[in-house]
């Protein structure tokens, strides 16, 4: 009995520099401000091809993995082009669909500008799937 307690009292600062092994974050919150278009200043629709800049609406796709706690960014769209719903869900991970608009994120190292997401709103969202019933 005392012998567990000294155990939880063995070095107390070592898991101060550990990040918390789960952070419950809402889309918004892990997508606000993520940066999009590999600092082009632009991205492009994926439907009609046309060039999307900051102050643009965009309709963007990400997934997440099992093991990853950030998404990965990888379809945009303008308004017009823009699906209303993840279609098939893909198996092993998390979709989700969001609008946002397109902001400006300034690198102060570079001087560069990337464009980053804004008022995001998730407009369809697809948890993990370990598999499906059909
Ligand atoms: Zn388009």
């Amino acid at each position: 009995m005392t012998d567990e307690l000294l155990r939880d009292r063995e070095r107390p600062g070592d898991t101060q520099n550990r990040p918390p092994e789960t952070v419950q974050a809402s889309p918004q919150q892990l997508l606000r401000g993520a940066s999009v278009g590999m600092s082009l200043g632009r991205v492009v629709c994926l439907e009609c091809g046309e060039s999307l800049e900051e102050g643009r609406a965009v309709m963007i796709y990400g997934y997440r993995t099992a093991e990853s706690q950030t998404w990965t960014l990888r379809r945009c769209y303008c308004t017009a082009c823009a699906p209303t719903a993840i279609g098939d869900s893909t198996l092993g991970v998390a979709e989700l669909l969001v609008r946002a608009w397109l902001g400006s994120l300034a690198l102060p190292r570079t001087r560069t500008h990337e464009l980053c997401l804004t008022e995001i709103e998730v407009v369809d969202y697809r948890q993990l799937s370990e598999g499906s019933d059909s």
